[in-house]
Order: C-alpha cells, then structure tokens, then sequence
C-alpha cells in the first residue's frame, strides 16, 4: 500500500515590521516579524547574506514589509519573498522600540488593536510616552495604573526583558542602561 505524502505547504502574504534579523549558519537569518495576520512570527530566510538575494535589502530592521510567508513543519515559518514600503528612522529610538516588542509580545498570536497602533506608529516614526503607555496597556500589561515594582512610587520607566516598572530613583539607583528602558 503506498499512501501520498506530499503536502501542500500554506502560503501567506501579510504586512510586517521587521523587529530582528540574526545571522545564522551559512548564509541563512533567522529574522522576528510583527505581522498583520500571525501577530510576531520567527522566520528564517534563505541565503539573505549572499549578493544576489534581492530579499536581504527589504528584510531589515525597523522596515515595513509585505511578505510571503510559507508554513514550516517545525510549526515556525520561512520568509520566501518581502518587498519593503516604508522604514522607521535608523535611530536608538527605533531600536528601542523594536526590542520593546520582541519583549512583550508572544509569538504566533495576533492581535489586530496592536499592529493597528504599530503601523501607525512606523508611519509617524516616533514612538512618545503616551504611545508606550497605551501599548503596555494593549499588552494587558496595566501600563496605566503601573507603580515602581521596588517602591511603589510613579513610574518613569518601563524594562522590556523584565516586564517591570520602575519610578526614575530606583531605575537610577539599580544602574540599568537606558538603552534597556522605556521612558514612560
Ligand atoms: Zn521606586
């Protein structure tokens, strides 16, 4: 009895913003997206370092793409095709803003309100206080009724790989690098 494998790998074609882009092994990235439909994603993409991948200048960082996305069987996702249309400033500001989102944000769960708020965001180019509040607020994160996790103070700054709030003295004092923190 033969039975037939050969499957039929789902293909997607979403909006994004490029959060990371991480050089792998030979000339493969692995690359974290904050898609329209998937909510962030891990993607690899093939051969991106090599001269001729026509995908490797629209697969940057801080970019908003228009990307085909094809289904692995490792439940994660490859990158098979992305056209940029637009770019954040290349900044720390971007930066920080990137990470802030691959922090916070869960892979494979989309939420609408969230990538409404981040495109608009990339078009603005700017990300101010108010918007990381209502951000952390979208998150679940209670980013408006937050007080300082050490003293309870008002808050001034928000830790992205801690998920923590913190008022300006206790931040000062705990010697963090700004480039860690959102200033809230
Ligand atoms: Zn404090």
């Amino acid at each position: 009895m033969t039975e037939c494998y050969s499957q039929t790998r789902m293909e997607y074609m979403t909006l994004g913003l490029v959060l990371s882009r991480e050089e792998g092994k030979e000339a493969d990235s692995t690359l974290h997206i904050y898609t329209r439909e998937f909510g962030r994603v891990s993607a690899i993409s093939r051969s991106l370092r090599k001269i001729t991948s026509k995908l490797s200048g629209h697969l940057l960082p801080g970019r908003i793409v228009s990307v085909r996305l094809v289904e692995r069987n490792n439940g994660g996702w490859q990158a098979v095709d992305a056209v940029s249309l637009r770019r954040m400033p290349a900044s720390a500001e971007t930066l920080r803003f990137l990470n802030f989102l691959i922090n916070t944000t869960s892979l494979n769960q989309p939420d609408p309100e969230l990538w409404e708020k981040i495109h608009e965001l990339s078009i603005k180019g700017a990300v101010g206080k108010d918007e990381y509040i209502k951000i952390i607020d979208l998150l679940g994160l209670g980013g408006s009724i937050a007080r300082c996790a050490n003293c309870g103070g008002a808050v001034a700054y928000f830790m992205p790989k801690d998920i923590m709030f913190m008022c300006r003295q206790c931040f000062l004092r705990s010697l963090s690098s700004e480039d860690e923190a959102v200033n809230i």
